[in-house]
């Protein structure tokens, strides 16, 4: 039988974990022609999660997962189970019930033929959040359509199911700035889009901040797109090319007309904004130069405290 890894990373979600299991395994049941693994990942809980996934683990053959030494983040938590998951197939699912579990059956069904490799959700309409939040996730991917030659489908989510293929590609990218949204179009493979309407969340709290919403933009950016370099390239080419005739036309009328130009204020706005200009590329310089300086140390993604084995 055909073995589907289910991946779950969980941040503190003690609340919902007693209700997302037994809506698994109800859909388990329901698709008698898999077998069912389910890879948890505790990412540095500091509620009772961790306990409960010792107590599924030891309840239940299936559940097995793997526990952090601090919150190292859900790209790292999702690397962890892409790592820990041995099935033919493999789905990740946020542990809040907004990614439902019933449409695993459809998202296989896709998958099992052959015809796709990776059957991956995309959200139309989100229940129960605050508007700017999807807007701001449609600038966002407008931006790195823009930005990047890596396609980002608008609305995208890390709720897919793929071939064992597809997770051996994804896990052979080595890079420790992993975004994995980047990273899934990147490797590419045959994707079919199932379009769903998020949820509300089961319970509990959403981890993200706005801060740290526009952090994980900026970081997805950085990785995969390097126009913001050329773009200052450009940006100086110009300025250059403004300066060059303003100075031509300085000579020529102070030569030919006699007439002396008077320009402090002017040249204070100049100055100001060349120094600005300069300051603003340095900052997006200094932002490469620091991925790149954490990519040479090369540090692994996450630590690991305790699997369902017992302490590391
Ligand atoms: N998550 C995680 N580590 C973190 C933050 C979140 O593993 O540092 C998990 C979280 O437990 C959940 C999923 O990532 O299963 C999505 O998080 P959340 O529901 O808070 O995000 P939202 O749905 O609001 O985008
Ligand atoms: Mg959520």
């Amino acid at each position: 039988m055909p073995v589907l890894s289910v991946v779950v990373p969980c941040y503190n979600e003690e609340e919902v974990l007693p209700k997302l299991y037994p809506e698994l395994c109800r859909v388990a049941e329901s698709m008698g022609e898999l077998t069912f693994e389910f890879d948890f990942v505790d990412d540095g809980s500091s509620d009772g999660t961790l306990e409960i996934l010792r107590r599924l683990s030891r309840e239940d053959g299936r559940v097995r997962f793997t526990s952090f030494s601090r919150n190292f983040g859900k790209e790292s938590a999702m690397l962890a189970g892409l790592r820990m998951s041995t099935g033919d197939y493999t789905v990740i699912m946020d542990a809040d019930l907004q990614h439902p579990p019933g449409m695993l059956r459809e998202m296989y069904d896709a998958v099992k033929d052959g015809e796709y490799d990776v059957c991956a959700a995309r959200r139309v309409k989100r229940e129960g959040e605050p508007k700017f939040r999807g807007a701001g996730s449609r600038l966002f991917f407008r931006l790195m359509n823009a930005m990047s030659d890596t396609e980002f489908v608008d609305g995208a989510t890390d709720f897919r199911l793929m071939r064992r293929g597809v997770v051996e590609a994804v896990l052979s990218l080595p890079e420790y700035n992993r975004f994995t949204k980047g990273i899934f179009s990147w490797v590419g493979f045959r994707t079919k889009w199932l379009p769903f309407v998020s949820a509300e969340r089961a319970a509990g709290e959403t981890k993200w901040s706005l801060a740290g919403l526009i952090r994980y933009s900026v970081d997805g950016m950085l990785a995969f797109s390097t126009r913001p370099l050329a773009l200052s390239s450009i940006l100086g080419a110009i300025s250059c090319a403004v300066a060059l005739i303003v100075m031509i036309v300085t000579v020529v009328k102070t030569l030919v007309f006699g007439n002396p130009v008077a320009g402090y204020p002017t040249i204070v706005c100049l100055i100001l904004l060349i120094g600005g200009l300069l300051m603003f590329f340095i900052g997006v310089l200094g932002q490469y130069m620091s991925k790149t300086y954490l990519e040479t140390k090369s540090r692994p993604a996450y630590v690991v405290r305790e699997t369902e084995e017992g302490l590391k």
